[in-house]
C-alpha cells in the first residue's frame, strides 16, 4: 500500500454523521430516539399508495428523465405559486434531486471554484461543511448566538470579501430552529445583490415554520436570478426515506447544477417522484394540520426540558428545540450525549458538532420531535429522572 493516507485531505475530518453514530447509539440501547431527525409515523397513506401504484404500474422503475418526472417538476412549480407566488417553469427552471442532500451537493459542486469562500450560518447542517470541503472551497462561518440565533448582519458584511462567491442559508434554520425575518432576508438581499453573490437556500422547513411565516429570499428583488431554492419531500410529507427533493432557480443556475447531479446520481427515486407530485398537491388543511401537531409537540418536549432543568431556546420553525445543559452543572455535550442513553434511556445530538468553533455550542444539544405524542410523553418523563 502506498504510504498515504487513505481518505484524501478534503474530507479529512468529516468520519460518521453524528446522526448514523446517535441512531446506533439508540439502536445498541434501546433508548428513545430523539437525535436524529426522522418522524416515528409515516406521511399520508393515500401519498404511499400512490408511491406503491406508480411501482406496480410500471412509472418510474425505468430511469426517469434527468431533471425529473414532468408530473413532478410541474408539481414543484406550482407550489412555488400556490405557496409564494413565484413562477417557475418546469421544464428548465425545475431539477428534481436524491433529496435536499444531493440539491446541496450537486449546487457547491457545480458553482464553487477552489479557493472560492462560502459564508453559511454556524452552527451548520452536517453535510455543508462536506460538501463545501468536496468541492475544494472554504467555509467562512456566520456565527449565530445564543439565546436568540439572529445572524449578524453587520458581521455579514463584513465577512464577505473577494473571494467570497456564495452564501449557503438555512431558514428554518437546522439545528437551532431560529426563522428569518423579512427584515433580515431583506438585508441579506441587498447585500447578495450589491456583492453580486450567488446564494443557495436550503428551504427543507418551509412548511414547519410556527411563530412566523417561511419566505423565500428568491421573492426579494434582484435575487431570482442569483438564487437557488432547494426543499425537499422528507419533512414536509414524513418520507425521509425516498430521497426525493428539487430545486428552482434560473434556467442558467440549474443548467449548472444539473451537469453536477447527472454524474452523482444521474436519477433517483422514479416511482416515488410520481407519488411527491400528488403530496405537493395536497389541501392547504394537510400542510395547516402537519404544522399545529408539529407546534403542540414542540410545546409538549420544550416545556419537559424546561422542567427537567434544561435551558431551553424555543424554536420558531424546524422539528428541533436546541437547549443548554449548563444549568444542570453539565459542561459538555458530547460527553452528556453518550451518557444519556443510561441516565435517562434517551438519545439527542451534541451541536459542537456543527460548529467550527466548538466553545460556542459545548453546551448545547439538540432534541428532535418529530415523534408520536406519546413518545414524547415517556421521554418528558425519562427527563425526569435526571
Ligand atoms: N438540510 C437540512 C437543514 C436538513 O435538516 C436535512 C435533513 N433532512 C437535509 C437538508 C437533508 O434533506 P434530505 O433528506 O431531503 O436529503
Ligand atoms: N436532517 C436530519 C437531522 O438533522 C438527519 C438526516 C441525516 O441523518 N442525514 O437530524
Amino acid at each position: 500500500m502506498q504510504d498515504r493516507p487513505l481518505l484524501n485531505r478534503r474530507l479529512e475530518g468529516f468520519s460518521t454523521t453524528i446522526f448514523a453514530e446517535m441512531s446506533a447509539l439508540a439502536a445498541r440501547t434501546g433508548a428513545i430516539n430523539l437525535g436524529q431527525g426522522f418522524p416515528d409515523t409515516d406521511g399520508p397513506a393515500q401519498i404511499a399508495e400512490a408511491a406503491a401504484r406508480a411501482v406496480m404500474d410500471g412509472r418510474g422503475n425505468q430511469y426517469p428523465p434527468g431533471q425529473g418526472v414532468p408530473e413532478l417538476r410541474q408539481a414543484v412549480a406550482e407550489h412555488q405559486r400556490r405557496w409564494y407566488g413565484l413562477s417557475f417553469d418546469p421544464d428548465g427552471e425545475v431539477l428534481v434531486t436524491a433529496g435536499a442532500t444531493e440539491a446541496i451537493a450537486a449546487s457547491m459542486l457545480a458553482l464553487l471554484e477552489p479557493g472560492d469562500e462560502v459564508i453559511a450560518f454556524e452552527p451548520f447542517y452536517d453535510s455543508y461543511a462536506a460538501c463545501i470541503a468536496m468541492a475544494g472551497a472554504e467555509r467562512v462561518p456566520l456565527t449565530l448566538r445564543a439565546p436568540d440565533f439572529r445572524p449578524d448582519l453587520d458581521a455579514l458584511a463584513d465577512a464577505i470579501g473577494p473571494r467570497t462567491r456564495l452564501l449557503l442559508l438555512n431558514s428554518p434554520h437546522n439545528p437551532t430552529g431560529m426563522v428569518l425575518t423579512r427584515e433580515e432576508l431583506t438585508a441579506i438581499a441587498e447585500l447578495a445583490v450589491a456583492r453580486d453573490l450567488l446564494v443557495v437556500t436550503d428551504e427543507v422547513y418551509e412548511h414547519l415554520a410556527y411563530d412566523r411565516e417561511h419566505l423565500p429570499l428568491s421573492a426579494l428583488p434582484g435575487m431570482r436570478e442569483r438564487t437557488v431554492s432547494i426543499s425537499s419531500a422528507a419533512k414536509t410529507f414524513s418520507f425521509t426515506g425516498w430521497k426525493v427533493g428539487w430545486l428552482t432557480a434560473s434556467a442558467e443556475l440549474v443548467a449548472a447544477v444539473r451537469t453536477a447531479k447527472q454524474f452523482l446520481t444521474y436519477v433517483n427515486a422514479g416511482p416515488f417522484q410520481y407519488a411527491v407530485a400528488e403530496a405537493l398537491r395536497l389541501p392547504e388543511g394537510y400542510f395547516a394540520e402537519l404544522r399545529a401537531d408539529l407546534r403542540a409537540k414542540r410545546d409538549l418536549l420544550s416545556a419537559g426540558l424546561a422542567d427537567a432543568g434544561f435551558e431551553v431556546y424555543r424554536p420558531q420553525g424546524t422539528y428541533f428545540v436546541t437547549t443548554d445543559i449548563a444549568p444542570l452543572g453539565e459542561r459538555d455535550g458530547f460527553a452528556f450525549c453518550r451518557a444519556l442513553p443510561e441516565r435517562c434511556g434517551l438519545v439527542a445530538v451534541p451541536n459542537a458538532v456543527f460548529y467550527d468553533d466548538p466553545d460556542a455550542g459545548r453546551t448545547q444539544v439538540r432534541f428532535a420531535f418529530c415523534k408520536r405524542k406519546d413518545v414524547l410523553e415517556a421521554a418528558v418523563d425519562r427527563l425526569g429522572g435526571l
